[in-house]
Order: structure tokens, then C-alpha cells, then sequence
């Protein structure tokens, strides 16, 4: 089935996603006050004060990301060390610049996936705070890392991706990242998760069936996006482009289109291309709360769906409202060079 959309004077009105048969409504919104979904996010910070630099000491003294506190997570699964993530910034003196090892809460309980836990939290930075941080808010955030930082961090997701795939019983495998309490993070240190599965992961399970029944549905989604001028990387290998599908209003998905298998078997120069579109992305979303996830399988274009938690999210019923200034992002994003 083709992709169900409007134009009016070239613009678009609806697109249902293909997948999920939610429909995305391009609304004006700028008379609208989102003061009281927003709260008191807006308020310029205090001062810092001495009481902060306590705040902050104590935040990583008893936080289990930190270095030093390596006792009170699970044991250590892979160090990397910081002669090993290039152009790494942080103090030449930590044991470690990331890190691996179970979650000690699995997503999904051990006994489903033969009594080894699948779940997986990679520590993306040795660093709790900013390094310029005045206050406990200023935290470490994944655009803030170098891109080369980034390429080393696609590279042991993909290495931890084909160790849960060793597991005979894991059959679907997803990268995902929350980025700040409103995305449901649980620890503000810099972190993500890797989650084997003992049966293919419904939205993937979902992108699957729906691309079986038009095997052309990903080629025709991306020429959409591109004749609605919405793509920042446009490139043979990595396709880019603000979503007017996505799960939340400011949405963005990264797409290999020919690469249809998992992230640990693209080869070197595609998972440099997959992580620079993605950190593209994520550097200019900034320290505003995020989620993403890398979604794969055999005969699925590796992709990542990249979503900005800046408003609550307001689906009604199977209707999303896509306010018509998100598309403003894409020339800025088109602009920016990555570094
Ligand atoms: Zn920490
Ligand atoms: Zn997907």
C-alpha cells in the first residue's frame, strides 16, 4: 500500500505512518501557550553557589556511573580506555572513558532469554557533568561529545549487539537512549541501553510486515521525504530527515536504506556514516530531553528514530499535531557542519 498523504499548495496537511497507521496533522500552533506543559523550564538558572559545588560532589560520589563507584554496578563487561576514543577530553587519569555491563533491572526478565540477562547499560562518558558544569543541572549529554567519541561509541554498541545475538535465544536486539527525566531516564549519568529480545521486538516486528507487504515502502518514504525537502544527510549510504511519522511531534529518523541487516554487520565506513548522521542530529538537539532507538533485523534497513521530548507528548486517539515551524530545522541541521 502507498504512503496515505495531502498536499495543499505543496504543503503538506496529514501522512499517516505506514507502519502504525498513526496520522500526523501539520497544525499552526504558534498562537498557542505551552506555559503550563512546559513549567518552569523556561526560568534563566541561579548563580551558582557553594552549596551547588556540594550538590554536584555528592552527585558523583554516590552515583554508580562514576568512576570509583564501579563496585556498586554489575561487573564490568568492556573499559574503554581514554587512549582508545579519539580526541577524548576528559581527565587523562580515569581508569576508564566507557563502559559495559548488565542492567541490573532487565527490561526483560533472564529466565526469557536462557538465564542470561540480555539487558545492557553502555556508560558513554567517564564524565558525570559538563566540563565547564557551575551547577548540578549542567550535565553531560550526548551532543556534546565529539563526533569520533560518538563513531567509538557506535562501535561498541555493535559489538555488544553481536554478543547478545550469541545468545541462541535472542532474536531481535535494540539500541536505546533516554536523555533527560522527561524522556524516563533514570540516572542522570550519561548512559544508554542495549535490550536483547527472545522474540523480534513488536515495532520492529511492525516496520517488518509492513515492508513485506510493499517491498518498496522504505525507497518510497524516503522519495517522499525528499520531495517534501525534509532530508539533511542525502547520501547513497545514509539517508537523514526531519519525520512528520515520527512517535512525537519533533521526531527524525537516519536510515541506511541498503543495508539491510544489523549494526554490528555494517562494515567500517558505513557505521562512521550511521553515527556522523546521527550525531549530526543529536548535537543540534542539544542538552533538551531526547530518546532514541536503533532499530534492525535481516531484511530491514538499519535505522534510528531520534525523538525531542521538549513538548509531553500529545497523541489523541492515533492523531499526533506536528506544529508547521518543526520543518524549520531541517535547513538550519543542513547547515551545520559536523565536528
Ligand atoms: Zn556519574
Ligand atoms: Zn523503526
Amino acid at each position: 500500500m502507498p504512503i496515505e498523504y495531502e498536499l495543499r499548495d505543496g504543503a503538506l496537511v496529514w501522512i499517516r505512518n505506514p507502519f502504525t497507521g498513526v496520522i500526523s496533522y501539520v497544525v499552526d500552533l504558534r498562537d498557542k501557550s505551552f506555559a503550563f506543559t512546559l513549567g518552569a523550564r523556561g526560568f534563566a538558572p541561579p548563580a551558582a553557589t557553594h552549596l551547588d559545588e556540594e550538590r554536584m560532589a555528592r552527585a558523583t560520589a554516590g552515583c554508580p556511573f562514576c568512576p570509583g563507584n564501579e563496585s556498586k554496578a554489575p561487573s564490568e563487561l568492556i573499559r574503554v580506555q581514554p587512549r582508545d576514543v579519539p580526541g577524548w577530553d576528559g581527565d587523562p587519569a580515569s581508569p576508564w572513558a566507557m563502559r559495559v555491563f548488565n542492567n541490573l533491572f532487565p527490561r526483560i526478565p533472564a529466565e526469557l532469554t536462557g538465564g542470561r540477562n540480555e539487558s545492557y547499560v553502555v556508560v558513554e562518558d567517564a564524565r558525570h557533568f559538563l566540563p565547564a558544569a557551575r551547577l548540578p543541572s549542567d550535565l553531560l549529554f550526548t551532543g556534546a561529545l565529539s563526533e569520533a567519541h560518538f563513531i567509538r561509541l557506535m562501535e561498541v554498541n555493535a559489538e555488544v549487539v553481536q554478543r547478545a545475538m550469541g545468545n541462541p535465544t535472542v532474536q531481535s536486539v535494540v539500541v536505546r537512549k533516554n536523555q533527560g527525566p522527561e524522556s524516563g531516564a533514570s540516572q542522570p549519568h550519561i548512559h544508554q541501553q542495549i535490550i536483547g529480545s527472545p522474540v523480534c521486538l513488536p515495532a520492529v516486528e511492525g516496520e517488518l510486515r509492513a515492508a513485506q507487504s510493499d517491498a518498496r515502502l522504505w525507497d518510497e518514504l524516503i522519495t517522499l521525504m525528499q520531495e517534501l525537502d525534509l532530508t539533511i544527510d542525502d547520501g547513497s549510504e545514509v539517508v537523514s530527515y526531519a519525520s512528520p511519522i515520527g512517535a512525537f511531534p519533533r521526531s527524525y529518523d537516519v536510515v541506511m536504506p541498503r543495508h539491510r541487516a544489523l549494526l554490528c554487520e555494517l562494515d567500517g565506513a558505513g557505521l562512521r556514516a550511521f553515527a556522523c548522521a546521527m550525531h549530526r542530529i543529536l548535537r543540534f538537539i542539544g542538552a533538551l530531553p531526547l530518546d532514541y532507538e536503533i532499530h534492525q533485523a535481516q531484511d530491514l534497513p538499519l535505522h534510528a528514530h531520534i525523538n525531542v521530548r521538549r513538548f509531553p507528548y500529545s497523541n489523541v486517539a492515533g492523531t499526533l499535531n506536528l506544529p508547521q515551524g518543526i520543518f524549520d530545522s531541517v535547513a538550519a541541521l543542513r547547515r551545520m557542519n559536523n565536528g
